[in-house]
């Protein structure tokens, strides 16, 4: 039923609405309701015979048939097309001289619909002019002019002319809504292509639905020999670091296809060096009225110029911080030598702790710098031997100690007496270090900060828990962010510089480890880290 209900829409559409108009198709149409008109006038008694007015009529009409079709209408000029239905106009007439039956009159409407939407008000005239000189007065003069004959024809004209202006009012309407999208379809696309930034439409299967001319660029690059239109394909597409061409899996097309949203995937895309461009990718669903996976949209940003600088001022930091630790080492083995000798004046032995505490933080600093640096450039030396991670551990908490007395912090350590791992020990050192340090260092007076060693399954387990200032839910998944620093820690002017977790996270990785925070904020933070016992 609904299908039937389709087809006579869609059939509607093409007689009525169609962009190319087929005077075959109304013309048959027209016909067999005529034909119909006939037979059933027929049936209800009407004697006309062969040589009647109603069978001229039906010649009328078959001529006209006979010339929808054959008539080549593309290449007629466009009034010639109106003949038609004004010749059917006329049929009809012819139809109506019939003493026993005239109600062929109604289907003046046929013909009225097809010259309204062919010329608009002009085919409306026509109409009017048709309906009254071919079809009204024939009639009135053959059957004579009386109560009912007035009654049956009358009406004919002005309801033909009104049925006219209707359509072609309609199709006005249609048409200028058509030039209001037309319009705003070029304004879209002219928005589309002007933009810089490379925009990518996938449609449901992940198949490419559309791109602006930016992409169509990036697309050339990224595939010379050409692409499939289907997402997830191979090329020269690369990740963060360039050197690694990415799996169907990583491919930011792919992963926008099976409804993934992500922000800022770094690639690089081309294989020439010189040409090659960075870009951050970042996708959308688009979803139906039910919520289902309706496509994709992504967003390719250049980012090219930004990420060569970032490499600049990586090697910059590196070369400097290389540069200044020499020099550092040397003050601080030459502060060191002089506090142990027993002939200084207290005042000066004060003055020289202060140089060697800060010297002390310079050269941590230098020397997380100088480890982010390497990280990047993924150099970073990883010597793996047997640890006792419980004895690092006792001694980081040693360490802290004073630090922590002086801020009121109670510090507690729970752990086995040995727990060997197969780990770098400086770099473990430092990943205990910056923990404990920061859990000291966010925690007010009078707080706690637990420090849990111990083993869960094949992993060993770090657990620093404190009472301290807590990490805002916003933050949380930029702690591990080169530089971040919270507004709380900002705000509480607590020193620091906002590498340690950082650093933290690329040793705990390169260990085949795995680093987590749970927190809140004024309440406090607990960091876990497991690490493989034996990689
Ligand atoms: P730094 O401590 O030098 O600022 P980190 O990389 O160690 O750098 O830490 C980054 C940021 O994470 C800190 O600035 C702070 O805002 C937050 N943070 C780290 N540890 C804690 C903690 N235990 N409690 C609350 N905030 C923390």
């Amino acid at each position: 039923m609904t299908r039937l209900a389709t087809r006579l829409a869609g059939l509607h559409r093409r007689l009525l609405f169609a962009e190319e108009h087929d005077p075959a198709m109304v013309q048959t149409v027209f016909g067999a309701m005529f034909v119909a008109d006939l037979l059933l006038r027929k049936a209800g008694g009407s004697s006309m015979g062969l040589a009647s007015w109603p069978m001229a009529g039906l010649g009328v009409v078959a001529a006209t048939t006979v010339a929808a079709f054959t008539v080549p209408w593309r290449r007629v000029p466009p009034w010639a097309i109106g003949v038609v239905p004004t010749v059917d106009i006329l049929a009809l007439g012819l139809s109506r001289m019939d003493a026993a039956g005239s109600a062929a009159g109604v289907l003046a409407v046929v013909p009225a619909l097809w010259l309204g939407r062919q010329y608009g008000r002009s085919g409306a005239l026509v109409v009017l002019l048709a309906t009254t000189l071919l079809l009204a007065l024939p009639g009135l003069a053959y059957l004579g002019v009386s109560g009912a004959t007035l009654a049956r024809t009358v009406l004919i004209p002005p309801v033909a002319t009104w049925a006219a202006l209707a359509i072609s009012y309609a199709i006005e309407r249609v048409r200028a809504s058509l030039e209001v999208i037309e319009h705003q379809r070029r304004v879209s696309q002219a928005i589309f292509d002007t933009v810089d930034v490379g925009l990518l439409l996938l449609d449901r299967d992940g198949g490419y639905e559309g791109m602006n001319r930016r992409h169509a660029e990036f697309m050339r690059l990224a595939y010379p020999d050409g692409h499939s239109g289907r997402a997830g394909e191979l090329g020269a597409v690369y990740d963060a670091t360039g050197a690694r061409e990415l799996a169907r899996e990583e491919m930011p097309t792919y992963r926008a296809s099976r409804g993934e949203e992500f922000e800022d995937v770094r690639m690089w895309i081309g294989r020439d060096p010189l040409t090659r461009r960075a870009l951050s990718v970042s996708a959308r669903r688009v979803e139906n009225d039910a919520g289902q996976l309706a496509g994709a949209s992504l967003a390719y940003k250049d980012v090219t110029d930004y990420m060569k600088a970032l490499r600049v001022k990586d090697e910059f930091v590196a070369s400097v911080s290389h540069e200044l630790r020499t020099p550092l080492t040397s003050i601080v083995g030459y502060v060191n030598i002089l506090l142990e000798r027993d002939d200084l004046p207290p005042d000066v032995v004060a003055q020289l702790e202060v140089v060697a505490r800060n010297t002390g933080r310079l050269h941590r600093l230098v020397a997380d710098l100088l480890h982010t640096a390497r990280t990047d450039e993924g150099q970073l030396p990883v010597v793996r031997t047997p640890i006792d991670l419980a004895a690092i551990v006792r001694d980081c908490v040693a360490a802290v100690a004073s630090t922590a007395a002086r801020n009121g912090v109670t510090v507690e350590l729970e752990g086995p007496e040995s727990l060997v791992v197969l780990a770098d020990e400086e770099r473990m050192g430092q990943v205990v270090d910056n923990l404990v340090s920061n859990a000291v260092k966010y925690t007010l007076a009078g707080g706690r900060v637990h420090v849990q060693l111990g083993i869960d399954g094949d992993r060993a387990e770090l657990c620093v828990t404190d009472t301290g200032i807590g990490i805002a839910p916003a933050d949380r998944d930029r702690l591990f962010t080169r530089f971040f620093r919270s507004r709380q820690a900002q705000e509480r002017s607590i020193q620091g510089v906002g590498l340690g977790l950082s650093i933290t996270k690329s040793i705990v990785e390169s260990h085949g480890g795995r680093i987590e925070v749970t927190s809140e904020l004024d309440t406090g933070s607990v960091f876990r880290v497991r690490l493989p016992l034996r990689p």
